[in-house]
Order: structure tokens, then sequence, then C-alpha cells
């Protein structure tokens, strides 16, 4: 006989405790024959998480929500969300749990969360699971942002829960434990403020200044604080978000993070050929979220955060609307500036040097440049890197009209650009969308492989390593327009 296996996961259950009025105690369903498929094993240390527990069976049923820890409390969230624009008072974690909160070896306390457990009492028509494909989608673009240096949600392992879930055909089921900041949301504000009750707002922006900016508690308003907050997080990840061309697609206020986190992996992809009006949804029919409008979208949710929480900045909310609306205001501010230090960065500019204002006119018409035809955005970046060494050949073969470029290279040479500075900013390897595509239809059919190599590109993506060649290049010809499906 051997002693009952020890759990080695140590986990809170803050969040639940103190927001019970936004947390549904609730189980996992039952995964017939959980299978792990992707484990991220840096990560697992990193949460103190022994890689060989979360391999053993316990450690498997607990990657699927079938093993609870003592002392955890799995949580279905509740929150509200204007979904493309319209109101929807209650969504909640339909198909996710949140396990509760660890900390890791740096102290910071994070979120476990799993998407795909089954239905909950949010669930309304769906059937609480998530598809394999999806999740492994999830798993490789938000560890992408996170080796691009972009604040995102983590993916701690996908497993396949030995189900198969009806959608248009049969498909085997997933789930995909992450692992956030929190999973806290402008919408879980917007469910607050619904319910009218003003101790839970106070409790739930308190827990937010708490986990995310502690040093707004010592503000004279802490909640313009907050606001600000928020607001400069936001302008500074969708800055990133831009600076890399990545287009979220599903932008809705359920989907955007207090902690200014990348969240909600959906019909999200990097653009190919660089288009202001690039839309990746299937669902986005009026490109709502399209690339150029992310900056402006992430701005009117800010708007609505900004309306659930005015009772907490003045007790008159007339007297909230003007200082609210100045914190508001900083947003514009804040992304401009975030987006042309990094544009610079791009083109190899240093900040605050003294031709300042010849590299923003830089930026300006290499804007021009890549509009006027279609160019893939990321290798001409890398390309360019290439010119600065004094090889112009390659950018050369990419742009429509040569003398534009030429005339525009010889004033962006004349600046000396910092060949490795563009290196360390311009990645190589993006999860390029005829790749992350090649490498779920091989994984639904059980090849593990080419995820996997793909990972090893993107999870290093500025250093340009033999062999990897196919994975920088741009886009076959014929691979057409690109769709994605929405959280399927
Ligand atoms: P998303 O678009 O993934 O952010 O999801 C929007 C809302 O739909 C959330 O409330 C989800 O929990 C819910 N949802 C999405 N798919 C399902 C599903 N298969 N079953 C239950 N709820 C779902
Ligand atoms: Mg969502």
């Amino acid at each position: 006989m051997t002693a009952a296996a020890e759990s080695t996961v140590t986990i809170d259950g803050r969040f639940a405790r103190e927001l019970p009025e936004l947390a549904v105690p609730w189980q996992a369903e039952e995964a017939p024959g959980p299978e792990l498929l992707v484990l991220n094993e840096a990560l697992a240390k990193d949460l103190d998480l022994d890689p060989e527990y979360l391999r053993n069976l316990e450690g498997v049923r607990f990657l699927v929500g079938n093993h609870v820890p003592d002392g955890a409390t799995p949580v279905a969230q509740a929150y509200a969300g204007h979904q493309f624009g319209g109101y929807s008072p209650l969504l909640g974690d339909g198909r996710a749990l949140l396990m509760g909160e660890v900390t890791d070896r740096a102290g910071r306390v994070l979120d476990i969360h799993l998407k795909g457990s089954g239905r909950t009492p949010f669930a309304r028509a769906g059937d609480g699971r998530a598809v394999l494909g999806p999740m492994l989608r999830e798993y490789l673009i938000s560890e992408s942002m996170h080796a691009l240096r972009i604040p995102t949600t983590r993916s701690l392992a996908v497993v396949a829960t030995g189900r198969q879930v009806r959608r248009s055909t049969m498909l085997p089921g997933a789930v995909l434990a992450r692992v956030a900041g929190s999973h806290l949301r402008v919408g879980s504000f917007q469910y607050a403020r619904a319910t009218e009750n003003m101790d839970l707002l106070k409790r739930l922006a308190d827990h937010a200044i708490s986990r995310h900016y502690p040093q707004d508690a010592e503000a004279e308003n802490p909640y313009l604080a907050l606001l600000s907050s928020v607001g400069a997080a936001q302008a500074a990840l969708v800055a990133r978000w831009m600076l890399v061309g990545f287009v979220h697609g599903v932008m809705n206020t359920d989907n955007m993070t207090i902690s200014g986190e990348t969240i909600d992996y959906g019909p999200c992809a990097f653009m190919d050929a660089f288009n202001p009006a690039a839309v990746y949804s299937s669902i986005d029919v009026s490109g709502r979220y399209a690339y150029a409008n992310q900056p402006v979208l992430a701005e009117w949710n800010l708007a609505r955060l900004a309306e659930a929480i005015l009772p907490l900045i003045h007790e008159d909310q007339e007297k909230a609307v003007a200082p609210a609306m100045e914190a508001l205001g900083g947003f514009r501010e804040n992304y401009s500036k975030a987006w042309s230090e990094g544009m610079k960065a791009k083109l190899g500019l240093a900040s605050g040097a003294k031709e300042d204002i010849a590299a923003s006119s830089l930026v300006d018409d290499v804007i021009a440049i890549l509009k006027d035809g279609p160019v893939d955005y990321t290798l001409f970046f890398r390309r360019l890197g290439k010119a600065a060494r004094g090889d112009l050949g390659p950018v050369h073969g990419m742009v429509l009209d040569l003398a534009a470029f030429d005339a525009w290279a010889e004033r962006w040479l004349a600046l000396e650009p910092d060949a490795e500075l563009m290196d360390s900013v311009n990645p190589a390897y993006i999860p390029r969308n005829h790749l992350v595509e090649e490498a779920l239809a091989a994984a639904t059919n059980g090849k593990l492989a080419p995820l996997h190599e793909l990972l090893v590109a993107v999870t290093e993506p500025f250093t340009e390593r033999p062999g990897l060649e196919r994975y920088a290049e741009g886009a076959p010809e014929d691979f057409g327009n690109y769709s994605t499906f929405c959280g399927t």
C-alpha cells in the first residue's frame, strides 16, 4: 500500500474569498482520457510546479480540473461585456474555471485558469468545451507574444480530454491551462457596477489595485489613479501589438484585462502584408477590430471602464466626469509616445537623439512606403536590418516604388541606424498564419512535431538560426485570404 499521493500544488483562493459575488464555485467536467500534449516546462518551473508531477496522472488530472488540490476553490467568474459594441449584461466563464492563485519564484501572484473544462452556470447554449486546434493556437500565439516581450497571459499546458467534441465535424476536445497576472477584465467592472452593490464595486477596485497597481492605493484618489494606470498599461500594450503587426480580432470589453496583458486568443493573427484594414475574424464583418482601429477601440473600452467606476471616483457622479475624462485623455499621449519610440527603434534610431524630427518624418514616410504596395511587414523590417549593414538587395526586392524607397533610404542611412538595435526589436520569426495552420492541422491528425518545431522558432524570435529559414519566409503566394473563427 502506498500513501495517497501528496499534492505538490499550493494554490490560494483569494479571488473567490474576496469577491464571492463574482465567483461561482464549480467543478470541471470529468475528462474520459486525459493526455498531456504540450507542457511549458520553463513556465512550470517559474511557478514552482514540478514538471514531473504535472506529467503524472494526478498532475494531468489537475491540468484539466479533475484533481482539486487541498485549499483550492475552483470558480467560474462572472463578468459582463460589450461585444462588438452591444452590451451583454451577463457573460462570465461559460467554459472556463479559475483554479486559484499561485505564487511564482519571483513572488508574483498569478492565476491558474482552465479553458474548455466543461459547462458552467454561464454556459448559455454552449457545450462548455474547447477543441484541440484553437487551444494549441492560443498556446502557440501567447508564448510567441511573451517571447516578443509583449505582456500576455501565458500557456502552461494543453491536455486532450479524450472526448470528441461536436462542431461542424467531430473534433478532439482539449483543455488549455493558462496563467495570468489576473483575469480581471473591463467586463468584471461592468458586471459589478450593474449589480448596484457599491461595496462590491469598491472591493473589486481595491483587489485590482492591490494585485496590479499597489502604488495607486497611496494616491489622493486611488480609483482615478487606477483608471490612469489601466489606460497607461493598455496604451503600452496596444502600441506593441501595432509594432509587431498583431491583430487581436475580438477586443470586446470582456477580453480586455485590467493588468494590461493580452488575453483570449481567438480569431487573432499577425499581418503578412501591411494593411491598415486587416481583419482576420470571420465574424467581424464591419471591420470594427481591424488592425488600424485597435488603438481607438482600446480607448473606447477604457471609457466603458471609466463609466463603471464613476461612483468610486466621486460620490457625486457629475463631479467624477471631468477628472475621469482627463485620465482617459492620457491614453492618446501614452499610445503615441510608445508607438513612435517603438517605430524609431524598428528603424534603428535611438530615442531622444538630436535628429528626432528627422527620425519622426522617416517613420511617417516608411509607413507611406508600406501602404503603397503589398509588403510583408515583418520581413520588411528584418531586411531593413540587413540594409543598415550595407546590403540593400533583400529589401529592394520587396518594394514597388524603388525611386521613393531609395530617396527614403538615403535620408535614413544618413542617421546611421543601429542594425543590432533593429535585430533586437524586429522579429525574424512570428507565428505566421500558414505555419500555424500547418502545425494545427498536423496536431489534429496526431502529429505534434510541426507544432514543436514552430514553437522552437517563435519562442526565440530575434535570433536567426540555420535550419529555420522557412519559418522566416513570407506566406506562399497561393495562401490566399486568411480568416479565423472565434473561440471555438
Ligand atoms: P470568447 O469569445 O471566447 O471571449 O467568449 C465569449 C463568451 O462566450 C464567454 O462568456 C465564454 O465563456 C462563452 N463561450 C465561448 N464558447 C463557449 C462554449 N463552447 N461553451 C460555453 N460558453 C462558451
Ligand atoms: Mg473571452
